[in-house]
């Protein structure tokens, strides 16, 4: 039974320095779950870093989308959660065996966290890339958050086959007149979360929960939903930056070209007359680039 809807809500410590967020997504994450048999010890992994993107979007205020990637040299090979400004989501992964069980620390092994703010308007996208550090997801964003940001961050995220949610708490700076130990009781107090009440809670109930001894102000639920960014043009685009020969040899061989999209399973026929008109249309953009 679905309760609560998916979304993301925002609040705020009135008199400390503090803000924070819920994200809880069932929809969204039962979509990602449905198109790919993932094992169970990846999919809590991927359904926290799914939690994880959503709340870290929503502190950028982005106009394009957030990525992020873990690669790894153990059985988990990729995980991939992309986050939009407005809060669509879609996922992937890249794994080998059956990974029953394992923490996430053993399943990936030596491995890369890659974070991309993608303006997705042309611009150049900023990326950054640490080493992976620490047991869990959370601890692996918040090693990297400590690293890149000024500003404190702790994340609680938690997932099963249903629901993936998270909280994200963020020590704004420091004003005099306001109380100091407010961030050390405040991130105690979360660490008394269980997962069960960050996976079933509505976020007033949770923050009632936590904070029912300190004034919040909770503001309105902001939708979270799937969406996959792939479309026929992307790939026709993709086609291009390949080049002719090698789609063409491509062809020779499979007698069409079928690209699958990783994130929602979409699949993108190009027959001998579709890849012609791509290179086409290119040859002919040029010639009026040229004149
Ligand atoms: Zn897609």
């Amino acid at each position: 039974m679905k309760t609560i809807p998916d979304s993301l809500q925002r609040f705020l410590f009135d008199a400390a320095p503090i803000r924070g967020e819920f994200v809880h997504l069932e929809d969204t994450w039962r979509t990602v779950l449905a198109r790919h048999d993932y094992p169970p010890a990846l999919r809590r992994m991927m359904g926290e870093l799914v939690a994880a993107a959503a709340l870290l979007a929503a502190t950028l205020k982005l106009d394009g989308a957030l990525i992020l990637q873990i690669q790894g040299r153990g059985a988990v090979r990729l995980l991939v959660v992309e986050c939009s400004g407005d809060l669509n989501l879609r996922a992937t992964a890249k794994w080998e065996g059956d990974l029953a069980t394992g923490t996430p620390a053993e399943l990936i092994g030596d491995g890369q966290f890659v974070i991309t703010l993608d303006p997705q308007d042309g611009g150049t996208p900023y990326q950054g890339i640490v080493p992976l550090e620490g047991a869990s997801v959370a601890a692996m964003l918040e090693n990297y958050m400590g690293r890149s940001e000024q500003l404190a961050t702790r994340l609680w995220l938690a997932a099963d086959g249903e629901v993936a949610a998270g909280l994200l708490l963020q020590k704004l700076p420091d004003q005099p007149e306001q109380d100091a130990d407010a961030w050390s009781r405040a991130t105690q107090l979360a660490d008394t979360l269980k997962v069960e009440e960050l996976l079933k809670m509505p976020a007033p109930y949770l923050l009632h929960r936590l904070y029912h001894e300190e004034d919040i102000r909770l503001f309105d639920a902001q939708p979270a939903a799937f969406a996959c960014s792939c479309s026929r043009d992307n790939v026709a685009r993709m086609l291009k930056m390949l080049g002719r020969d090698e789609v063409e040899a491509v062809l020779e061989e499979q007698g069409s070209i079928e690209i699958h999209c990783e994130f929602c399973n979409q699949r993108y026929v190009f027959e001998v007359e579709d890849v012609e008109q791509v290179f086409t249309e290119e040859t002919m953009q040029q010639e009026v680039v040229r004149h």
